[in-house]
């Protein structure tokens, strides 16, 4: 499938939708979800055109990858989240949950957060 580029993120990318932001590079944009399921709740996203993780996972350079999941741990570190502890979580396709489709990863944190999958 085609990459969307009307989907919510690359609008918010391309400063058409606005966001809290948290965290931005070359390679990555983080920003607060607008609906929290957890007391803190980011989503990184890469800077391109990728679909999910499976997308990003298969087609991104190798600069790309490393770039982006460096800007997680710097996301993760910046808001202190590494203290604790935080579940990253990455939805990919309808029965993975996935609504928004560009790739993002969700980083949730700020209480103990239970079961991995809810019942
Ligand atoms: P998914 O289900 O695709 O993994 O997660 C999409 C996430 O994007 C959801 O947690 C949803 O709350 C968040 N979201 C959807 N639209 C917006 C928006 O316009 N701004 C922000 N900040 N988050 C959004």
């Amino acid at each position: 499938m085609p990459y969307d580029n009307n989907n919510v993120f690359a609008k918010i990318l391309r400063g058409e939708i606005s966001c809290s932001k948290v965290y931005e590079d070359g390679f990555a944009l983080a920003f607060y979800d607008i609906a929290p399921a957890a007391p803190t709740h980011v989503l990184v996203i890469p800077k391109g055109e990728f679909e999910s993780f499976q997308d990003f996972a298969a087609r991104a350079s190798a600069e790309k990858m490393q770039g982006f999941f460096y800007a997680v741990q710097k996301v993760a570190s910046q808001l202190g989240m590494d203290k604790n502890g935080y579940r990253l979580i990455s939805n990919h396709g309808k029965e993975g949950g996935q609504v928004v489709p560009h790739f993002h990863v969700h980083l949730l944190a700020g209480k103990p957060l239970g079961a991995l999958v809810a019942a």
